[in-house]
């Protein structure tokens, strides 16, 4: 994807303001967007599988012309993002691309970044723009030689910035906001843990949150590891609880407002996820119109 080059030539331009400006509108090939509506999509748990579906989202594999599709997802630490691009990418056949893999494979590959990366990702706070970009870059870059096509992204874009570069480079056709309480976030983070051989995601947490002031309740179960990775499990270093809460202020701050940049431009789908992956995942997939498919039971097992 010859895109992608282009967008990290765009962050390394970017850098100062009269670069940026030429960056922005030279690479700036915005299309149409697919939806209809100019507004957000929202999806409301509480309708059970009678969802508000996005006009133009009837897509699934392929977009009209002719590519895979090209999907995001928003949404703070703990939420899910990982859990539900990756579930979306097995069922669509569709690489799913999370750029925190990509930072942890560089630091864990001790490369020329890796001490300067180490430190900043330990911290909770975000990559520079250029660094997060390049990258991404190489991954396309990579899996286009494979004849990889589309993407589901999860992780980027994390500031406006970084939206406005992939905008003008390539088309998003959605993005999935995925949405959790507070509460809920920092125990998923805090029980979070990872086989540190097949690198397999599991979680220790048991959310139950009590219904209260006409909110209803919530309960997620633990997703246990099986027993192969049991013995293997590690910890995320920025998933202590002093980090997570740095994480969720710097996701108010710096991401909460691309949240708005794709709401204007009529691609973000909201999605407050009902509970554990048995209630969400298929109330996600019918907000996908992607109940239909063949392989939603395989995927959802
Ligand atoms: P994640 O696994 O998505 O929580 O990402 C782990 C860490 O990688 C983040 O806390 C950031 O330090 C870094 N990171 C991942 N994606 C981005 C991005 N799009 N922009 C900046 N930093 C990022």
């Amino acid at each position: 994807m010859a895109v992608f080059s282009r967008c990290s030539r765009a962050a390394t331009a970017a850098k100062t303001p009269n670069a940026a400006a030429a960056a922005t509108f030279s690479y700036l090939i915005r299309a149409l967007s697919p939806f209809s509506s100019s507004s957000s999509t929202t999806f409301d748990p509480e309708n059970g599988l009678n969802c508000n579906k996005p006009a133009g989202l009837g897509i699934l594999k392929r977009e009209p012309k002719g590519r895979n599709v090209q999907w995001a997802f928003l949404g703070c630490p703990g939420v899910g993002k990982g859990t539900y691009a990756s579930r979306l990418s097995n069922l669509l056949c569709i690489p799913h691309i999370a750029t925190g893999d990509l930072v942890r494979d560089e630091l864990a590959s001790s490369g020329p970044l890796s001490s300067q990366l180490k430190e900043i990702v330990n911290q909770g706070k975000l990559v520079s723009d250029e660094i997060i970009i390049d990258l991404l870059s190489k991954r396309l870059e990579k899996g286009e030689a494979k004849g990889e096509s589309g993407f589901i992204l999860d992780g980027f874009p994390r500031t406006v910035r970084q939206a406005e570069i992939l905008e003008g480079v390539t088309d998003i056709d959605l993005v999935i906001n995925l949405k959790l309480w507070e509460e809920a976030l920092l125990a998923k983070c805090l029980g979070r843990r990872i086989c540190s051989e097949c690198g397999g995601n599991y979680n220790v947490a048991s959310i139950d949150i009590k219904a209260e002031n006409g909110r209803p309740g919530m309960y997620m179960d633990p997703l246990p590891p099986p027993p192969e990775c049991a013995s293997k499990l590690i910890t995320r270093p920025d998933d202590t609880e002093e980090v997570v809460k740095n994480r969720l202020r710097i996701y108010q701050a710096m991401t909460r407002p691309v949240e708005d940049f794709y709401r204007s431009r009529g691609k973000l789908l909201e999605f407050d996820l009902p509970g554990g992956i048995p209630e969400s995942w298929p109330k996600l997939l019918c907000a996908l119109n992607l109940e239909d498919h063949d392989d939603k039971q395989s995927a959802a097992a």
